[in-house]
């Protein structure tokens, strides 16, 4: 062996077993990586969902593999697109009565568990369940986010939901909240309330009708959306109570995507 030679071949062989200890160190890097994709992914499984932080909407489809939906094609809430929507074509109409509601804090929203009303889209009835509020609205019309939004949500037999959605703008007393506003802050206590969640609805009842989801998890692809075009009064005084319980739980707006919004008059 020449001297160039063997200094070539001390070369080779420093240069495989470096670029071997680098391969090493690749892999193990990898697998570095894999696992903190994993404790990321377990770690994600811990938030709970939210308005912010760590378990904000942009982050609930990462959350639980339950909560997948949420990242679909067919989410709410939207931005609601008017001046040449199509009539529905299905046959809608509500009804309501008087019934026993019972207030809570859901967590995130102002709730009461009502009965009491009937959403009928050809022929199929939705039962009202409950209705809850978020501040700020959550839908907005043509760019235009009103201070609340109130949702009363029917459920069918099978499943699916068909949610109204009325928006209050900033003016008088609603006459309809005052009923039962006195016991917000104390609702745990207040017990039953008789409350028909008709009256919540506004005189003019043009409403704007698309498919989409729930706007919190598991963000089902479930509901026929029925939001009012006309809003109703709350007073400054009602959207403190409101705000003080509750603020800033609305989720932001999802693409429209494939779908369009149709105008009907329930
Ligand atoms: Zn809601």
């Amino acid at each position: 062996m020449t001297r160039i030679s063997s200094i070539s071949f001390a070369l080779i062989l420093l240069l495989f077993t470096f670029t071997g200890c680098q391969s090493e160190s690749d892999t193990a890097a990898t697998e570095a990586d894999e696992a903190a994709e994993t404790a990321e992914a377990d770690e994600m499984q811990n938030v709970e969902w939210g308005y912010s932080g760590e378990g904000a909407p942009e982050n609930w489809a990462d959350i639980s593999e339950d909560f997948a939906a949420c990242d679909g094609q067919m989410q709410s809430p939207i931005d609601i697109p008017t001046g040449d929507n199509p009539e529905e074509t299905s046959s809608i109409s509500m009804s309501y009565e008087p019934a026993e509601g019972t207030l809570k804090d859901a967590g995130y929203v102002l709730q009461m568990d009502i009965s009491g009303g009937t959403l009928t889209i050809d022929d199929k009835a939705y039962q009202l369940a409950q209705l809850h509020f978020h501040t700020p609205s959550e839908h907005t019309i043509d760019g235009t986010r009103y201070p609340a939004e109130v949702h009363l949500v029917h459920a069918a037999d099978d499943g699916q939901l068909a949610v109204v959605g009325v928006m209050f703008e900033e003016g008088e007393e609603n006459a309809a909240l005052a009923e039962f506003w006195n016991n917000i802050p104390n609702i745990e206590e207040a017990g039953a309330v008789n409350f028909n969640a008709g009256s919540l609805l506004p005189d003019d009842r043009t409403a704007y009708t698309y498919s989409g989801s729930l706007t919190t998890p598991p963000c089902s692809e479930v509901v026929s959306w029925h939001v009012m075009e006309t809003p109703v009064s709350i007073s400054a005084e009602q959207l403190e109570t409101l705000t003080n319980m509750h603020d800033d739980n609305e989720r932001p707006i999802q693409p429209l995507n494939d779908r369009t919004v149709e105008v009907a008059e329930l």
